[in-house]
């Protein structure tokens, strides 16, 4: 009697572990199509801000709308298990914080750059007596902190002037006399925002482009979320395929704001990838198109040619609205060397300063503007999602000045 017993329970977990098996292949099937279809998991709406649910009436829930054919009607998942399926295995979307006054917000991370070029040039230019020794520290000064030989030559020499005139200095004055000169050498009157609004049919598309280790990959999430915060719709392409992670890396970025990443086979032509991104755009309507491209080295010339490959790949959708260099702060005059070989490859039309908060250097802003003649447009000031920041020559120099 026991036997038998033990026989009929032994049977009944066997029929339920088969069941169960069944079942949890057919949720895999159904979790794996969304690669075939990805507009399943395409953007949130741009505005109002995106939340942590699925997205309605975003022309995203392709496979759910009314009057759509299902596959087989066996195979077809509810609108409550695609839903459930979407919050397991989406990441909650997050909310990106709005762009404006950003850089005001993380003035404190420029202390570096503050301490010497600020309160340092505040505190030589506030001696007694300005004798030639002073001048020679604080054209020191500006040399250290990346300002360029011309620049610091042009700043002391109207500097020099203006504290004659002005006679007995007080701070408020000083303050006020080397923020003018300061903001004058940076310039206000650059176009520096990122072109991102689509022109016409297609989408914008946005080039970024640097020698590995930049920051190129973060920054390219990081400005989607700048877009998506500013209400943008936007499409990743993933063609640094060189670099094992960079994909997954951009994608993570993706997802968290409702950005879909298109991506290729590891170590396949990055060429292809931008084009099937931009074609992606056009057909999902975005905004912008951010492609993230392999981070070049500079020395390597067919490598450097493949880039003006993207390019010309990329432009037979259309034109490519913004080539966006992203440029190491903390690297100096090397920044500046990489600068001039990318800019003879490609046409950069704005420059992004990564990692100023690890550096003492903001004069990199002021040097690398006067050598590639383009405007700094974004700068990075951390490795938080949301440190990247437009760049505002008045805030910067604020900033600075503490
Ligand atoms: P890529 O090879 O150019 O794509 O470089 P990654 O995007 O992978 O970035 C390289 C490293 O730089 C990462 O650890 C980033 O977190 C870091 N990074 C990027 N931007 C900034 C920044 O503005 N500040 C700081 N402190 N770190 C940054």
């Amino acid at each position: 009697m026991e036997y038998v017993i033990l026989a009929v329970v032994i049977a009944v977990v066997a029929i339920g572990a088969i069941t169960g098996l069944v079942v949890s292949g057919r949720r895999r099937r159904e979790l794996d199509r969304p690669s075939q279809a990805p507009t399943i998991t395409a953007p949130a709406p741009a505005k109002p801000a995106p939340t942590e649910t699925a997205p309605s009436g975003t022309g995203t829930e392709v496979e759910t709308e009314p009057g759509a054919e299902p596959e087989t009607a066996a195979e077809q998942p509810t609108v409550e298990e695609v839903r459930a399926e979407e919050a397991e295995a989406a990441p909650a979307i997050e909310v990106p914080e709005p762009t404006a006054g950003r850089l005001v917000r993380l003035r404190s991370r420029l202390s570096r750059s503050q301490s010497t070029l600020g309160k340092g040039l505040l505190t030589l230019l506030s001696r007694d007596r300005l004798d030639e020794d002073t001048w020679e520290e604080i054209e020191e000064t500006l040399l250290t902190a990346d300002v360029g030989v011309a620049a610091t030559q042009e700043l002391v020499d109207n500097l020099r002037t203006r504290v004659k005139v002005l006679g007995t200095r007080t701070p408020d004055e000083l303050r006020g006399l080397l923020r003018e000169e300061l903001v004058k050498l940076i310039g206000t009157d650059a176009d520096r925002t990122v072109r991102s609004v689509k022109q016409g049919d297609g989408p914008a598309v946005v080039l970024v482009v640097g020698v590995n280790g930049v920051g190129k990959t973060t920054t390219t999430g990081k400005l989607a979320r700048v877009l998506v915060a500013d209400g943008r719709k936007v499409v990743l392409g993933a063609a640094d395929t060189f670099r094992a992670a960079a994909a997954d890396q951009l994608q993570t970025w993706g997802e968290r704001v409702g950005a879909h990443t298109v991506r290729g086979p590891e170590g396949g032509d990055p060429a292809s990838v931008a084009f099937d991104a931009v074609k992606q755009g056009i057909a999902d309507g975005v905004d912008t198109v951010l492609i993230d491209t392999a981070g070049r080295l500079h020395t390597k010339t067919g490598l450097m040619d493949e880039l003006g490959k993207v390019k010309r790949v990329v432009e037979k959708h259309g034109p490519v609205d913004e080539v966006l260099l992203v440029l190491d702060a903390t690297t100096g005059q090397n920044g500046l060397v990489q600068a001039r070989v990318f800019a003879e490859v490609v046409d950069i039309t704005g420059i992004v300063l990564t990692k100023l908060d690890g550096t003492a250097k903001g004069g990199i802003v002021i040097s690398v503007q006067r050598e590639l003649g383009v405007p700094v447009k974004l700068i990075g000031l951390g490795e938080g999602a949301d440190d990247l920041a437009p760049f505002e020559p008045g805030a910067f120099v604020d900033a600075l000045l503490g």
